[in-house]
């Protein structure tokens, strides 16, 4: 099969490779490739930052946001040949851990969980790929390829849902949420609150174009950096996609009763502070702030975000994806463009 590799820790490595036949042990189900989506994680592989491969190979398949439809499923898998199907990224550890044998494997302790993609297991940027049916979940055919974007909105369904979790812990009456970030995973954790019913903001630092259309659309408000509003700064939930924290541990200053902050945002170690830690002691402690971060996301989100992604606009979700590129010209798609929100590899089998 043709597939895109790269030799994890090599940068300059990525190459469109001719691998073997997935092997059977990757699965009873074999999955035709429609669509991959390519995000910030396959660039760190690229660049040489990341990655692992599978043994005994040096090579890795990558690819993590990927649409495909069944070509072969035994039955009793619960799945059959046409369906549009989506994998999960991670695999519990072997041992497994607490976290791992209750299926939370999103939170395992121990560190030993693989990744499609990523982290010792080829991924779905392949012709051709093979899944035990546990570990693939349907997606609604009215989506057609829009379903490349299930893997980035299991992201934040989990951000949701533990933002949620927490939100519990006492009476709480949320009305405005702040998200950080407008691309795919702001722009999609702006979906999903707005579906929840709040007042939803954006803020990004560009000033005109796609993104602060799409949160127009969606009915959000767009802000850009330097104009956080007071309504914005207000926020009772804030979700984090961008890594750059400081003008939200600013925005601290506002003191914000039972605020929730999630970071879903990575940002690079080491960076200079201009953050008074007894100042956010302070706003933290005497209003019962909570922050917390979050990554990866279990089956209960990846099906919490194929019921996000159905209930959305069709035509916003399309709006996302703003480059499609064939498999052929493969190195194009992993170049950055500057209104790029989304790009997406279309392998042959695409259909729509
Ligand atoms: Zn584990």
């Amino acid at each position: 099969v043709r597939a895109v590799t790269v030799i994890p820790g090599k940068q300059g490595s990525v190459a469109l490779s001719q691998m073997p036949e997935p092997p059977s042990e990757d699965g009873r189900i074999l999955v035709q490739t429609q669509v991959v989506g390519i995000c910030g994680t396959d660039q760190e592989i690229i660049n040489g930052d990341y990655g692992e491969a599978p043994p005994p190979g040096d090579r890795l398949i990558i690819g993590h946001e990927a649409l495909g439809r069944v070509a072969e499923a035994p039955p009793g898998t619960g799945f059959a040949a046409g369906d549009l199907v989506v994998g999960i990224v991670r695999r519990p550890d072997p041992v497994p851990c607490p976290a791992c044998a209750a299926g939370d494997w999103d939170m395992c302790l121990n560190g030993r969980y693989t990744e499609r993609g990523i982290a010792g297991r080829h991924g779905y940027a392949s012709e051709r790929y093979r899944i035990h049916p546990e570990y693939l979940v349907a997606v609604d055919p009215g989506l057609g390829t829009l379903g490349v974007l299930l893997e980035p909105v299991t992201v934040i369904a989990k951000a949701w849902e533990h933002v949620e979790k927490i939100g519990r812990r006492s009476t709480w009456a949320p009305r405005t949420v702040l998200v950080t970030g407008a691309g795919p995973i702001g722009l999609l954790a702006a979906l999903m609150s707005v579906q929840r019913g709040y007042d939803t903001y954006v803020l990004d630092l560009v000033t005109e174009g796609r993104k602060p259309e799409m949160v127009r659309w969606l009915g959000g408000t767009y802000v850009h950096t330097g104009d956080l509003s007071e309504a914005a700064a207000a926020a009772d939930i804030v979700i984090e996609c961008t890594g750059h924290v400081q003008m939200l541990l600013e925005a601290a200053r506002h003191h914000v009763r039972h605020r929730i902050v999630c970071l879903t945002g990575v940002s690079a170690a080491g960076a200079e502070s201009m953050v008074d830690p007894g100042l956010l002691n302070r706003n933290m402690v005497l209003n019962n702030n909570v922050l917390f971060g979050s990554v990866n996301a279990n089956r209960r989100h990846y099906e919490l975000a194929a019921a996000a992604l159905s209930q959305a606009d069709h035509d916003w979700l399309a709006g996302l994806i703003t480059r499609r590129v064939p498999l052929s010209q493969w190195a194009d798609a992993y170049s950055r463009k500057p209104d790029d929100i989304k790009t997406v590899l279309t392998f042959s089998g695409e259909t729509a």
